[in-house]
């Protein structure tokens, strides 16, 4: 394929070398189309000399795209087989490229140091099931990450990048936007894939932010978070009732938040959240 890139033949030759059948628990879908993955590399914005993270790196499309643009990768494989035969693929196809690449064989939501140079960004088509957890671990664990861009669920991607009042604002979008901004960029087909996953999927760039400023501490805001999303048809004032102790210390503090107890969690931004977050701490409530 152009560029060293892995096209649907050297997918499928290579899966079948290492008796390999994708399995749906590990969200393997496997990109076997070059302009998919050039366009993943060029919308991250990866530039010659940058240490990127990939998760899940599979096969090695990605990850060959990213070697190609100049960036060196660490690339964390949870599924034993793939991670010992990516650095052999590399070699293979691009031998030019095997000294910027390290491979941790592991899964990644355990991971909490990553070899080398910190990463500045974390690029990968990632395993469907747990897509917002590494997503938001990574982002808590390396300070060092500025931009994300990920090829994920059509359906994720939109929480992701929801606001206050939109149908798909919810725990992911509020806990996301504590880190960063988030964008839907393009959406991607289902035939880029092997094997063919039954949901379409859609890319999103994060770009790293400071958090809200706010005497409270990320656990406390994420508990407000979840609380407030827990019943969804209900009213702050109830939805934070047990953590304030009370309906009447939730109202308290929300009003000492400027927020307005009788509105739902959906529409909140994660500003609000904190300051909630903070009144509660205080004591106010
Ligand atoms: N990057 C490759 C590509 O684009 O062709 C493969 C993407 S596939 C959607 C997801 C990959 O993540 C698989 O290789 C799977 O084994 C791996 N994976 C699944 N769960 C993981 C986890 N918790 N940690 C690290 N890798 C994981």
């Amino acid at each position: 394929a152009p560029g060293g890139l892995l096209g649907p033949a050297e997918i499928r030759d290579l899966a079948a070398r290492l008796g390999i059948r994708p399995t749906k628990t590990l969200g393997q879908n496997f990109v076997h189309d070059g302009g998919t993955v050039r366009k993943i590399v060029r919308a991250a914005g990866v530039a010659p000399g940058d240490r990127v993270v990939e998760i899940g790196p599979g096969l090695g499309s990605l990850t060959l795209g990213l070697l190609d643009a100049g960036a060196s990768v660490v690339a964390v494989e949870i599924d034993p087989p793939l991670a010992e035969q990516l650095p052999r693929t590399v070699a293979e196809v691009r031998p030019d490229l095997t000294d910027r690449l390290d491979v941790v064989g592991a899964d990644a939501l355990d991971v909490e140091t990553l070899p080398g140079e910190p990463p500045v960004a974390l690029v990968a088509n990632l395993p469907y099931n747990v897509a917002v957890p590494v997503l938001l671990t990574f982002l808590e664990r390396f300070d060092s990450l500025r931009t994300v861009l990920v090829m994920v669920q059509a359906e994720v991607a939109d929480r992701l990048a929801a606001g206050p009042g939109s149908r798909t604002y919810g725990v992911p979008s509020a806990k996301a936007a504590w880190y960063a901004s988030a964008r839907r960029a393009s959406t991607v087909g289902r035939s880029v894939f092997w094997p063919v996953p039954n949901v379409d999927s859609a890319l999103v760039r994060m770009d790293r932010r400071d958090p809200p400023s706010t005497t409270a501490t990320r656990e406390q805001v994420f508990a407000v978070i979840d609380a407030a999303f827990a019943q969804r048809r209900k009213t702050l004032r109830s939805t934070l009732a047990g953590l304030a102790g009370s309906p009447a210390a939730a109202q308290a503090a929300c009003e000492v938040a400027g927020v307005d107890p009788g509105l739902r969690g959906e529409r909140l931004d994660v500003v609000q959240f904190a300051r909630i977050a903070e009144a509660l701490g205080d004591g106010a409530a």
